[in-house]
């Protein structure tokens, strides 16, 4: 699995070339100085379809039907969502009239086992049947369990908070990075997505694993399980906290298939508050547009490396390819603490 390795909105530079190789220069022709990396692919993203992967109702620990979840999305501005009770998938076309142009229902269940004694969590989305759980002897027998069962029906493994019971470090995480996405935030209170005691947060958990070689994509959930309208839940675990935006076509319906070949390439980024107004990969540059024109973009590369820290502005935040980064992700910082990350762009040499 390569890194956005099938974007929705891409301009294919090289393609052509691919079909019809340029001759090789003879030797005594070859550039001087060092080869310049360029970005493996260029992007061109001007619309965003929102949507949630990780979400309870009362098919398991949830406290409304799943027809309530399926309603609070679509009321408030999210284009998909898969409901993933713990070991029970929901059966999405028993809910398609709750659907509309404008958003769809995606298959989903949280496989919940125990590994080595703790639980390990791994949502199976746009999957075909139910795969269910058990009790494994490590925590990576356990992921790997999940993982192969959801690539058997040509579903989408998602590893769910690692810290959530002190559970899983990045070690664990190496033997599961055939997944094709790991959560680094959670709205749900209790998963500790900052960390906890020494335990790193989920996002430098997944700077650790993609400074290794992994390819894993981050996603953003809510794992919310209170919808009933309950003040004294406020600080639970609630909808509406965290997401992600896959790259669309402007004006273009969003469809259950499209949404999840979108999801398994890694075409989007993931927010619990900043949205994106744009995205453009080129040769050499990379610019994000927050909607938010106050918001800082940090784009770092392998070991956690800030290459460069950009205030937004009307022309976006760019950051221009020196060509030996290996790979380039953004996050987007707003005031008020909430984030926004892109997926790492991969640098390849000319
Ligand atoms: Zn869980
Ligand atoms: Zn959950």
């Amino acid at each position: 699995m390569a890194l956005l390795a099938v974007p929705v909105v891409v301009v294919a530079v090289g393609a052509a070339s691919a079909l019809a190789p340029d001759p090789a220069p003879p030797a005594d022709e070859a550039p001087p100085g060092p080869a310049i990396g360029r970005f493996e692919r260029e992007l061109q993203v001007e619309a965003f379809h929102r949507g949630n992967l990780h979400t309870h109702s009362l098919e398991s620990d949830g406290d409304v039907p799943p027809e309530d979840v399926y309603r609070w999305y679509r009321a408030h501005d999210y284009q998909f969502v898969a409901l993933t009770d713990h070991n029970r998938r929901v059966e999405p076309s028993v809910y398609r009239h709750l659907e509309r142009p404008g958003f769809k229902i995606l298959a989903g269940e949280e496989v919940t086992m125990l590994g080595g004694g703790r639980q390990v969590h791994v949502n199976a989305l746009c999957t075909q049947s139910a795969i269910r759980g058990g009790t494994f002897g490590t925590r990576a027998e356990a992921l790997r369990y999940a993982i192969d069962r959801i690539d058997a029906q040509r579903g989408i493994a998602l590893i769910n908070h690692p810290n959530f019971d002190r559970s899983l470090g990045a070690d664990d995480l190496w033997e599961g990075r055939s997944a094709a996405l790991l959560e680094i935030m959670s709205g749900h209170p209790y998963v500790y997505s900052n960390g906890v005691d020494a335990r790193p947060s989920h996002e430098a958990l997944w700077a650790e694993l993609l400074t290794r070689g992994a390819e894993l994509h981050g996603v953003a959930v809510d794992d919310a399980h209170h919808y009933a309208d309950d003040k004294s839940l406020e600080k639970t675990a609630r909808p509406g906290r965290a997401w992600i935006g896959t790259f669309a076509v402007p004006g273009a319906d969003v469809r259950a298939d499209a949404t999840c070949e979108a999801i398994r390439s890694g075409s989007f980024y993931a927010s619990n508050g900043p949205r994106l107004a744009r995205l453009e990969v080129g040769e050499r540059t990379f610019t994000v547009w927050p909607a938010d024109k106050t918001a800082t973009v940090v784009f770092l590369g392998p070991g956690d490396r800030v290459l460069a820290t950009e205030q937004s502005s009307a022309n976006g935040a760019t950051y221009a390819l020196s060509g030996d980064e290996r790979w380039v992700r953004a996050r987007i910082e707003r005031a008020d603490g909430s984030k926004a990350w892109t997926q790492p762009m991969r640098v390849v040499s000319r």
